[in-house]
């Protein structure tokens, strides 16, 4: 029968280290899952792809051991757990992959006792727990399908590219932000990233072309807003802009910012009384026109200074 993953590699590999080969560095007794490398021998610049179609469900939080790592909810509900990249993978929880998208490089980080590898374990579970509902990962995961899902680019000779823009480039911490980007060629991912802020945006747009990432208010300061495109081969293209963020009080007095949502019975004058402001001021800040001053429930209004 088929196994239902494909290779987390894009070419062959090596096991390295068996599934449940005992040992005392393990703290379960043995090796809960296998170690792979290129059988071609290469150490750095190896890209890891995902082997299934699911959902990051958790990334760098099982264990210092396993370094730079993300668990991979399937959507045929086990986990898989990708250990030991040289960085932090490019998607946060709740990122959606599919089989062969790039979710990071081989690497060495936590404690690997040897050489850069990938460490994988499969569980059949939907949750990840260390040591609990192991499978033997290469019985589900076909590491000789290395090439399937990952087509190179029909036009290889292209150069990613990015394009960024933002909806404004300054405001206020009460304004939202919205984001996009264009790529030159289609992209399998556009990520977004906040300066000091770890946080990674999936950018997302039914154009493979065009994404955009909605609403989102920031923190006041300049913001460096780092917006990066990967391809279905693994290259990367990255832009950047600023964003200056000033303090809502510098423009507007907190009070202003009152919001109230009309119910079914209110009238003007009663809104107006409920919060000491005259309703002809409520009527003229929300172009609430005279002389039948029309509201209605579930309409919003901003509420101004007394
Ligand atoms: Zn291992």
């Amino acid at each position: 029968m088929a196994k239902p993953y494909r290779s987390p590699f894009t070419k062959g590999v090596t096991l390295t280290c068996a599934f449940k080969k005992t040992g005392t560095q393990w703290a379960a007794g043995y090796h809960p899952g296998e170690d792979y490398v290129p059988a071609d021998g290469s150490s750095s610049n190896v890209t890891l792809v995902s082997p299934a179609q699911g959902t990051i469900v958790r990334k760098n939080d099982c264990g210092a051991a396993y370094g730079n790592h993300i668990v991979i909810k399937t959507t045929d509900n086990r986990v898989i757990l990708m250990a030991h990249m040289q960085n932090s993978s490019p998607f946060g929880v709740g990122a959606t992959v599919k089989p062969g998208d790039p979710v990071g490089m081989m690497g060495n980080s936590g404690a690997t006792y040897s050489a850069p590898h990938l460490h994988i374990e499969l569980e059949n579970s939907t949750v990840w727990n260390y040591n609990k509902n192991l499978l033997q990962p290469s019985d589900y995961i076909d590491f000789a399908n290395v090439s399937s899902s990952t087509p190179t680019p029909s036009t290889p000779s292209t150069t990613l590219t990015v394009s960024v823009s933002a909806s404004k480039t300054s405001g206020t911490t009460n304004d939202k932000f919205n984001f996009f980007a264009t790529t030159n060629v289609t992209a399998s991912k556009v990520t977004l990233q906040f300066n000091g802020n770890s946080t990674v945006y999936q950018m997302s747009s039914s154009d493979k072309k065009n994404w955009s990432l909605n609403g989102n208010t920031l923190n006041a300061g300049n913001r460096t807003i780092t917006i990066t495109a990967y391809d279905v081969s693994g290259r990367t293209a990255a832009k950047t802009l600023s964003v200056a963020v000033g303090n809502p009080g510098t423009q507007q007095q907190p009070s202003t910012q009152r919001t109230y949502v009309v119910v079914k019975g209110d009238t003007l004058s009663a809104i107006g009384a409920k919060f000491g402001v005259k309703w002809q001021n409520i009527a003229s800040t929300n172009n609430i026109a005279a002389p039948n001053y029309v509201i209605f429930p579930g309409q919003k209004l901003v509420i101004p200074a007394a």
